[in-house]
């Protein structure tokens, strides 16, 4: 108790000064704070007497410093002292109170504390109330169902619908069987047994859908699950899709093609691309301009520019949903809708091979494809919304998915990872970001990046003048 009664004279005045500085008072104002009589203040910040430690913790607990921080010879650290989280967005130091200050301090070392357990435990799993992914099972199943096709020299469209369903069941019962997590998963539970069987149901819906598909037009599945670049575990690859950026670095793609099917047009291969999805999903041009859906293009890039492709030839790529949920309709509709096709593919493609995809349509919208034909406009009718696409609008799309590509590698390798996270109509990438409890983005401080909503013609006019 005595000890805290001696005066400590290792003080640093020019500390004190600088923090009375920084909270906006006068010295003399700190001694009537602190309880210190004011000639007493004045000399010790002249040096000439000291102050019980006492005095000195009660001058660190206002300033929300330690005690040592008086203690230390030598001027304040700025760099230190002002972290960026005490700085307004013009890199200015903001006026805070001293309690709004030791909020924030308290704050930063709290998220330190976090970002160092980060470090150490693996990404947080997110708990899942569906223990099967059933995305998963789907691609599987109709990927080991056109390699036994394949292996047995079968022909999707010339094999007849009850061949295909009995060769799909057998392909869900060798999975079901030979994967321990489904086969664990279905002998849990009654009820798990009906999930697979309503998956099976699904797929036979889909696969119906499929050979309708195929049957209509010249392109038949040639490969399943086919890589690119280093995504290995495939059993075919069309090799490495490489981009040379301008400071010569190489951008290597690497990915997988759920189906490639072929045609032969005249003497040429010709390939077209499918993507499964669970759901109905359309291609976004608005998503495609800003370089956020890029997915269907690169595969069609990887395609023509795969170190083996098979062929450089590529005629489009779609999107096509496995799960289709029953629309709501009335009686009266039903026996109409009874000829609706729910699995139309949805994407973009060279409109000069619209009879390859569908030769049966002549006028209307395709039963099977996103385009329509007209008398007047042909197979580009509704040309605002179609996935039809005239020649050189297609390859237009595809030279500017390049471009878009080699332009955002070279902003993230020259080291522009802003956070500014993109706001597309009512979409953010905040809504699903992992990372969220430790962002320090705030939308009601922060600016989001506001992206402009485009439709496909405002879309070409943009590639026509990256064209040049
Ligand atoms: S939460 Fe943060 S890290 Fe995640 S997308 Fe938004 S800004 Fe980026």
């Amino acid at each position: 108790m005595k000890k805290h009664l001696e005066r400590i004279t290792a003080i640093n005045p020019g500390r004190i000064q600088w923090c009375c500085h920084d909270q906006g008072i006068t010295p003399p104002e700190l001694a009537e704070i602190i309880g210190i009589a004011q000639s007493n203040f004045t000399r010790m910040m002249t040096g000439e007497i000291g102050i019980t430690f006492n005095q000195l913790r009660k001058i660190a607990d206002y300033f929300n410093r330690g005690v040592l921080f008086f203690l230390e010879q030598g001027p304040v650290d700025t760099v230190q002292v002002y972290t960026p989280q005490f700085r307004t967005l013009a890199n200015q130091k903001s006026h805070l109170s001293t309690k709004v200050k030791a909020i924030i301090e308290r704050v930063e070392r709290q998220r330190d504390i976090y970002l160092s357990l980060r470090e150490e435990v693996a990404e947080v799993e997110e708990f899942k109330f569906e223990p099967l992914d059933l995305g998963s099972f789907y691609h599987r199943v109709l990927d080991a169902l056109l390699k036994r096709l394949d292996a047995e020299g079968k022909d999707f469209a010339a094999t007849d619908d009850g061949e295909l369903i009995t060769l799909l069941r057998e392909e869900i019962e060798k999975l079901t069987k030979k994967d321990s997590f489904i086969s664990n998963f279905v002998s849990r539970r009654g009820y798990n047994e009906f999930i697979i069987d309503s998956a099976g149901r699904v797929l036979e819906d889909c696969v119906m859908a499929i050979a309708q598909m195929v049957r209509t037009g010249s392109f038949r599945p040639k490969f399943s699950e086919v890589s690119f670049g280093k995504a290995g575990d495939t059993h075919d690859t069309l090799g490495k899709y490489e981009l040379v950026l301008a400071d010569k670095r190489v951008l290597s793609l690497d990915g997988k093609i759920d189906r490639l099917d072929y045609a032969v047009v005249g003497d040429e291969k010709i390939a077209l691309v499918f993507d499964y999805k669970r759901r109905d999903t359309s291609f976004s041009w608005s998503e495609f301009s800003h370089g956020l859906d890029m997915q269907l293009p690169i595969y069609m890039l990887a395609v023509r520019n795969a170190a083996d492709p098979g062929t450089k030839n590529v005629a489009g790529a779609f999107y096509m949903p496995i799960e289709v949920s029953p629309r709501k309709t009335t009686l009266g509709e039903l026996l109409e809708r009874s000829d609706n096709f729910e699995y139309k593919a949805k994407g973009v493609f060279n409109g000069k091979f619209y009879r390859q995809l569908d030769g049966g349509t002549d006028s209307g919208w395709s039963r099977f494809y996103s385009f329509r034909v007209t008398s007047k406009d042909r197979q580009y009718g509704n040309y605002a919304i179609s996935g039809a696409l005239k020649p050189n609008d297609f390859e237009g799309l595809l030279r500017f998915a390049e471009q878009k590509m080699i332009q955002l590698a070279q902003e993230i390798v020259s080291g522009k990872i802003d956070v500014s996270p993109y706001r597309l109509g009512q979409v953010s990438p905040c809504s699903y970001c992992n990372y969220r409890p430790v962002c320090r983005f705030d939308w009601q401080v922060n600016d989001y990046n506001f992206l402009e909503s485009l439709s496909k013609s405002r879309v070409l006019e943009r590639v026509e003048v990256v064209d040049g």
